[in-house]
């Protein structure tokens, strides 16, 4: 086994050029300065600045330090910027020392870790600008490279990288079992995803024509997702002597598109002695930087498995080519894509057996491994596999309330965890699955249930009423996983929040619009929530002239709570202000009333209804509740 064409095939991106530094100079104390940082890099190029030598430097060097102002160097290299996967890291130093200034290249090119390197080592501050360094976030870009992923638009990081830094977290979907950053929250399916990391055209297609756009409207719902390619393809590869560069590129895109796989996954190609001098293929590889594994016919005939050829037997001494070379340099059993002929290429794909064996394999286990070592071990052996819970909202009660995504991932679940009411009301959904219940005040019990259950490779579904995050289960189980000590860890669990109809949703569409403005929802049950706090949330909302939905109105052993909040709220507002009672909402047992403040106690309220009471400006009209949102203050209609 040979590999050729390996260095000069690859020279497109930074980490592909030899790692050389030049230190420009203007005065002397630039180059005393210089001098001095030598002792950082032994290596470095001293040179004074002259605009002459830059251009040549910029295309063959990894990192350019500037001694001198930002502004003659901001002029000097503006002609001369490309793009960041190839623009070398430039630093620029005031001649004191004083200021190291990330200027250009900050991440893929290096520059915010030299800045930083050079303010430790001559005692002066970083000046670093990305935004992803200041707010303590990984930067994309960098953490692909890392993990030897190959960005596939470029012109989306920002986009996906302004996302994380206002949300200070990104959702990824990842095929491979990989070590994600703590800000990284892996979802279990694609259509949320953020980031979508698989070697897959299309994540949501098993096949795809060449011709037919990826991520339709009815699959995709975050717009611009960000693939990210693990280069995880190998193709077995065999052609005819004189076979054009273009035939293969071509050949080769096709059949990939046409299995919907990404040519921006392919880690190498593979094939026999006699192929290794073909000018087409080496061209071909060339242009994309891709390695060519040789192999003898030997080698080729001990694989087992494949249909043998005569004709290829002849011509060439291996019974056959493009299976058994993907095979063997992707040290798998199975071929992704069995044998493929079209024209004078003939192309076979495996798949590496793990995208981080690539280095393993060819024998330079790399720091970067052992540096990343993860405490979270996955429980399966398999790549694909990573344990779920859904966390699901079935809404007020009645299946049509529920989303269809969530009753698919209810479909999904091996395990069903809820509470009995709630699951009562969606039998229909649960009756062939395996059911865990316990009763109302027994949520922990519920969520360490549900996390051990898919800790032991189940697909679990915890299930509440309403929406799962509004005085439910989501926040639980997030606390409980965050509360474990890291030894405690067996499992990479990935969590999904599936939204559901909130009982205030429900009961405002059933009484009209009392919501058009703002409102505040505050429970009254002080079981895991001291009275006082109640009391002190109810007074500052009445105050401020928020609608205000009252959650947990009412139970057995609290009736006295909604007589204090009623004293309360008509501290600050009319006795006629419009108050909407909705028992059971959407369910066979629903029951409507609008009212006022001043008799809203005469009425039936329990544990199954939630209270609206308006605001100062909203009124009545044909049974229903309105709150203006100012339309008619501004004229509009
Ligand atoms: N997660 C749920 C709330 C759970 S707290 C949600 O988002 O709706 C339980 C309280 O929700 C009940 O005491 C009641 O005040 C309210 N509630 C839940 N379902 C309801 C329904 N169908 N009709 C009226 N109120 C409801």
């Amino acid at each position: 086994m040979d590999i050729a064409n390996k260095s000069e095939t690859r020279s497109r991106m930074h980490e592909d050029r030899q790692d050389s530094t030049v230190i420009f100079y203007i005065t002397d104390n630039g180059r005393a300065l210089a001098q001095k940082l030598r002792g950082r890099y032994p290596r470095a190029r001293i040179e004074k600045f002259g605009a002459d030598s830059l251009p040549a430097l910029w295309n063959e060097c990894t990192t350019l330090i500037f001694i001198m102002a930002a502004g003659i160097v901001v002029r000097t290299i503006a002609p001369l910027i490309k793009d960041k996967k190839l623009d070398p890291a430039v630093v620029v130093i005031d001649e004191r020392g004083k200021f190291s200034i990330s200027l250009l290249s900050g991440h893929i090119g290096g520059a915010n870790e030299r800045a930083r390197q050079i303010a430790e080592f001559l005692g002066g501050e970083a000046v670093i600008t990305t935004a992803s360094d200041i707010n303590h976030l990984p930067s994309i870009d960098l953490w692909a490279q890392e993990n030897a992923l190959a960005i596939e638009d470029w012109t989306l990081v920002p986009h996906i990288g302004t996302r994380f830094i206002n949300n200070g977290a990104l959702r990824v979907y990842s095929e491979l079992d990989l070590t994600l950053p703590d800000q990284f929250l892996r979802v279990a399916d694609p259509p949320f995803a953020d980031i979508v990391i698989t070697n897959k055209r299309d994540v949501y297609r098993t096949s795809l024509p060449p011709s037919e756009p990826r991520c339709p409207a009815h699959a995709c719902r975050v717009k611009g997702q960000l693939y990210l390619r693990p280069k995880n393809l190998v193709l077995g590869i065999g052609c005819n002597s004189g076979t054009s560069a273009q035939e293969i590129e071509e050949t080769v895109k096709n059949i990939l598109h046409g299995h919907n796989l990404s040519l921006l996954s392919i880690e190498r190609l593979a094939t026999i002695d006699l192929k290794s001098k073909e000018p087409g293929l080496i061209d071909f590889a060339k242009k994309y930087g891709y390695e060519i594994v040789i192999f003898a016919p030997d080698d080729l005939n001990k694989v087992n498995g494949i249909a043998p050829s005569e004709t290829v037997f002849k011509a060439t001494g291996a019974y056959a080519v493009a299976e058994p070379a993907a095979l063997l340099a992707a040290g798998a059993d199975t071929l992704l894509i069995s044998k493929q002929k079209a024209g004078n290429v003939t192309i076979a794909v495996a798949e590496l057996i793990n995208h981080k064996d690539k280095e393993k394999w060819e024998g330079k286990e790399s720091e970067r491994q052992e540096s990343s070592a993860s405490p979270i071990h996955p429980c399966t052996d398999s790549p694909d596999h990573h344990e779920k819970i859904y966390i699901v909202g079935t809404g007020p009660g009645s299946i049509e309330h529920i989303t269809p995504y969530a009753q698919d991932a209810i479909r999904k679940s091996d395990v069903i965890v809820g509470y009995g009411t709630y699951l009562d009301l969606i039998q229909e959904l649960i009756k062939d699955k395996e059911v865990v219940s316990t009763g109302m005040t027994q949520e922990v019990d519920r969520c360490k249930a549900a996390v051990e259950l898919a800790e032991s490779g189940k697909t679990v579904a915890v299930i509440s009423g309403g929406d799962p995050g509004i005085y439910a289960m989501a926040g639980l189980v997030f606390e409980l996983l965050k509360s474990r000590p890291q030894s405690a860890i067996t499992c990479q669990l990935s969590v999904e929040v599936i939204p559901g109809i909130s009982a205030l949703n429900a009961c405002a569409s059933r009484l009209g619009a009392p919501l058009m403005h703002d409102f505040a929802s505050i429970s009254l049950s002080d079981r895991l929530t001291p009275w006082d706090v109640i009391e002190r949330r109810l007074e500052a909302a009445a105050m401020a002239d928020f609608v205000i939905a009252l959650y947990n109105p009412k139970s057995r052993g609290r009736v006295e709570h909604i007589n204090r909040a009623h004293e309360i709220i008509m501290k600050y507002r009319k006795p006629e202000t419009p108050v909407g009672i909705v028992k059971g909402a959407m369910r066979e047992n629903e029951a409507v009333v609008i009212t006022d403040l001043e008799h809203m106690l005469d009425h039936d309220i329990d544990m199954q209804t939630t209270v609206i009471i308006g605001n100062s400006k909203t009124s009545t009209w044909n049974n229903l509740m309105i709150t203006p949102r100012g339309y008619e203050q501004k004229g509009k209609y």
